[in-house]
């Protein structure tokens, strides 16, 4: 077989995607290869293909349980004999599937970094012939990245210690220049061939939507209301938001599951299958989840606060629309996520790194944060701010995010500006945005007359003005350093450097951003991938899904293990009645018919019958 016939035999695909041919290629020429390429792309079938084809053992090293776990879920299913072997499994289960490692029964091992010191398993190594090391998730061996692990930095020690130098493959999503350079030298690839290909993802559709106050939970709620039968992710910058949100969805009666680190494992494991399996088809997590959660279907991943760097972004809001079809992926940005953050870092803990390096790894922390606020206030093209930001060179807009669909309107209010900066001069940097708000507003409140603003020049001189208006100029302010916002837990308002506005010519704009046409295109866009469908294809995508779903059950795996969304609606596309025709459906391999193809195609012939014509 040649590397084609493993794809269409095992997988069930006709054609090697971008960057997946040169890869294989290289491989199976007996080069090193690393390849950077985006969360869905495809990484898996560049060392899964090779390893069938390499005469010996491929081992994976891969950081996390459940990745493995599904990976090898997954290649049974397709028929290839893998196996993990990671702390999730007793002594004995780890000494029997060693064994029949040895004996040449797996042509694909999955292993956790630590398990690469083990007595029992360098015994084994050396006596398995192993063909390719395979290091999935490289980024982790790289100290300036996010995830470093510093049981990656064994793998090289590892791969010294065989008898026979096999090929070395890397692969990651993280494409900063450093990271890779970092993978190149510290895993010591020989002249590897290189794979970066384009970080674009046509199908994710990016927006930011700002928020002046707490109208957060609104904005969830709606949309979960209008996308009730999707699955989706809503990631909170802390336990607490977490514990919050998910109490409001569930009260709501929103099937919503939960996962932090303060999570006890068990219900965590039982939390993230609740989400794999669609039992529960949306999740609000901080960011310890998701990292080898290959969910295909989520539609949506939402932000709730700004993450702390576009590397974290571009990897969470990435498991949205991993089987291509069109999902969103939106940030709700206001100003106290930037403090959020930086109370985060500050207690960022550094296990197992040098003390020199911790300095210049803050300041790196620094520098992301900022590019990250940039992508948050931009009011240019979003996908291209995040292309750009990887390395990659941009023209124009991409007029397919919701920047690119945004009105707005630029309001001058260097007069209104000139009024807050008086209200808090006369307040003396005392008093927080509510006393401001209210005093620029002339409220008429009794804690306004308690602490005298009910007297100060600047009580009721934006009465003309709507709270929300005045918000938006507060946090234009803040933006531009006019004033600052303290960060204790009674956060003041104080002048910033408010030399600039002396000069005559400075204004003050604010963007306001025409809600109805930005919402209306963004909607269109959302165009769900079952648009292909005609109305009765979509009622046998229904019937196709719940088939697969009994399947699922029957069998304990997670539904798109079965069958990918994909596949089912190429399925309702062909209609194939035999087995040819049910091979050519994109994703139905040689094994995959053998296991399921029958019980699909009755379904299709049923459907058929009940609708001729
Ligand atoms: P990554 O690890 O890069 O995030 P995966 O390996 O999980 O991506 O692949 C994402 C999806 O794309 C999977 O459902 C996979 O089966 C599918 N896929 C990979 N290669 C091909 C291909 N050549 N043709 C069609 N689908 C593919």
């Amino acid at each position: 077989m040649n590397a084609v016939e493993v794809l269409k035999t095992y997988f069930g695909y006709d054609a090697f995607r971008k960057g997946q041919e040169e890869i294989i290629g290289a491989i199976l020429s007996g080069r090193d290869a690393l390849a950077v390429m985006p969360t869905g792309a495809g990484k898996s079938i560049c060392y899964q293909v090779p390893a069938l084809l390499l005469p010996g053992i491929t081992l994976v090293i891969s950081p996390l349980i459940s990745l493995m776990q599904d990976q090898v879920k997954s290649l049974n299913a397709a028929g290839i004999h893998a196996a993990y072997i990671n702390s999730s499994l007793t002594e004995a289960q780890i000494a029997k599937a060693l064994r029949l490692a040895v004996q040449g029964t797996y042509k694909i091992i999955y292993v956790a970094p630590e398990r690469l010191e083990s007595a029992g398993f360098m015994e084994f190594a050396l006596q398995g012939a192993i063909s390719m090391v395979t290091v999935d998730e490289a980024h982790c061996i790289s100290q300036w990245g996010q995830d470093f692990r510093p049981s990656y930095l064994k793998i090289v020690d590892f791969i010294e210690n065989l008898p026979n130098r096999p090929i070395v493959s890397a692969f990651t999503a993280t494409a900063t220049e450093e990271v890779k350079n970092d993978i190149e030298c510290v895993l010591k690839l020989d002249h590897p061939d290189t794979v970066v290909t384009g970080f674009d993802r046509e199908n994710l559709y990016y927006s930011v939507e700002y928020f002046a106050g707490g109208q957060k939970d609104a904005f969830v709620e709606d949309y979960i209301d209008k996308h009730s039968n999707e699955s989706g992710i809503i990631y909170c910058a802390t336990r607490k938001n977490v514990d919050a949100l998910y109490e409001k969805l569930s009260g709501r009666g929103v099937p919503v599951t939960r996962y932090h680190a303060g999570i006890d494992n068990e219900t965590r494991k039982r939390n993230q299958e609740d989400f794999i399996y669609d039992r529960k088809p949306v999740v609000v997590a901080t960011n310890a989840f998701g990292m080898g959660i290959d969910k295909s279907n989520v539609r949506y991943v939402i932000h709730y606060n700004m993450p702390q760097s576009m590397e974290n972004y571009y990897q969470e809001a990435g498991r949205a629309g991993r089987d291509g079809g069109n999902s969103q992926c939106i940030l709700l940005f206001s100003l106290q996520d930037i403090m959020i953050n930086k109370y985060l870092l500050a207690r960022k803990e550094f296990d197992g790194m040098e003390a020199e390096n911790i300095e210049l790894v803050k300041q790196r922390d620094a520098q992301r944060l900022q590019a990250m606020e940039g992508y948050c206030k931009t009011t240019s093209c979003l996908r291209y701010y995040i292309l750009a930001y990887f390395g990659e060179k941009t023209k124009g807009s991409c007029d397919n995010c919701g920047n690119c669909h945004r009105v707005y309107s630029e309001v001058d209010m260097t007069a209104d500006a000139k009024w807050v900066i008086n209200c808090i001069a006369e307040a003396r940097g005392r008093y927080g945005l509510n006393i401001i708000l209210g005093t620029l507003l002339g409220a008429n409140r009794a804690r306004l007359k308690e602490v005298g603003a009910t007297a100060y020049k600047s009580y009721g001189v934006l009465s003309h003005r709507s709270e929300k208006d005045i918000r938006l100029l507060v946090d234009q302010m803040l933006m531009d350093g006019y004033i600052i916002q303290t960060q204790e837990e009674y956060s003041v308002l104080r002048l910033g450097d408010i030399q600039r506005l002396r000069d005559e010519n400075t204004r003050v704009l604010v963007r306001k951003s025409v809600e109805s046409e930005s919402k209306a295109k963004s909607s269109r866009s959302n165009s769900k991938k079952t648009d292909s469908l005609t109305r009765a294809g979509y009622e046998l995508f229904d019937k196709l899904r719940k088939l697969r779903l009994a399947i699922a059950k029957e069998e304990a795996l997670p539904p798109y293990i079965i069958f990918n969304d994909r596949t089912l609606i190429d399925m309702c596309v062909k209609m194939p009645v035999n087995k040819q025709e049910m091979l050519n459906v994109s994703g139905v391999g040689e094994n995959k018919f053998s296991r399921y193809g029958q019980r699909f195609l009755e379904q299709v012939k049923e459907f058929m019958a009940e609708n001729p014509g």
